[in-house]
């Protein structure tokens, strides 16, 4: 093999490599190790969407099958072996947020891709409320109390995640996830709008114990002009530790009444 040749297959080896984590040059394994710049910590918020996996019981649940199984493709001399997935699911699938034109029949309700995208750049903080029962409601005795816990104040513009510790109480695949969540109180979602959020999050399907509440919460959200994001989790790595920015851009879904998200919370910015 002639030098030339060797000199082109490294060439095109080289960058190949980069490609994979599985090389230990890989720019994903190498991380941000050659930079000074300050590295933010991110907590992942999101639920993971996979075949099956269980939403509010009006929404259909999400549905995942192969597409490409690597199975050989040719074209020319040149095999290509890809992978992907067929998924279908509603726009309130995994962790999401609800779009004004969920819970508001009005025409100029807006839809998902009509909302702004600072509203879901913000700065937020988590309040525990651990210990409501399931299926109980938190009060606004509850919330100010564990605002107080928190040590911090709710500014306007805000997103408040509400830890529940629903997903460490009920696990995603028992159907009593769809039903035994604890929520908040008409008159808490009030309090958050007083206070004048922009939304707030919760673990569950639903922002308020399931049927009447729930009904109740929803048309809150609407009469006040905020929202809510459901479907959350590692909220446990949030609560008790301060302010954050709240990051959770949704699907750019044309009309959409909602949309699946992946929400993060980001310290030391
Ligand atoms: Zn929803």
């Amino acid at each position: 093999m002639s030098s030339r040749t060797l000199c082109r297959l490294f060439q095109y080896q080289w960058p190949l490599s980069r490609l994979y984590a599985r090389q230990s040059t890989s720019v994903f394994s190498r991380g941000l190790a050659t930079t000074t710049e300050k590295k933010p910590k991110i907590v992942d918020l999101s639920r993971e969407l996979y075949h099956r996996a269980l939403a509010h019981p009006f929404h259909p649940p999400i549905v995942i099958t192969p597409w490409d199984t690597h199975q050989p493709k040719k074209a020319g001399n040149t095999v290509l072996r890809s992978a992907s997935y067929y998924i279908s699911f509603s726009d309130h699938a995994g962790t999401h947020v609800d779009a004004p034109k969920h819970f508001d029949p009005s025409p100029g309700a807006l839809s998902i891709d009509q909302v702004p995208l600072e509203n879901y750049y913000t700065s937020g903080i988590a309040l525990d409320l651990s210990h409501i029962p399931l299926k109980a409601a938190a009060t606004v005795q509850d919330m100010k109390d564990a605002l107080a816990k928190s040590g911090e104040d709710i500014r306007t513009g805000d997103t408040v995640l509400i830890y529940f510790a629903f997903n460490k109480r009920v696990h995603f695949d028992d159907p009593a996830w769809q039903h035994d969540f604890p929520g908040l109180s008409l008159e808490a979602v009030h309090w958050l709008a007083d206070k004048g959020i922009l939304s707030f999050g919760v673990e569950a399907v639903s922002p308020a114990p399931e049927g009447e509440l729930n009904f109740q919460a929803h048309n809150a959200c609407a009469e006040r002009g905020i929202t809510h994001i459901e479907g959350l989790d590692n909220l446990d790595q949030v609560v008790g530790k301060g302010r954050f920015r709240f990051i959770g851009f949704p699907l750019k879904i044309r009309g959409g009444s909602g949309g699946p998200m992946r929400a993060v919370a980001i310290f030391d910015e």
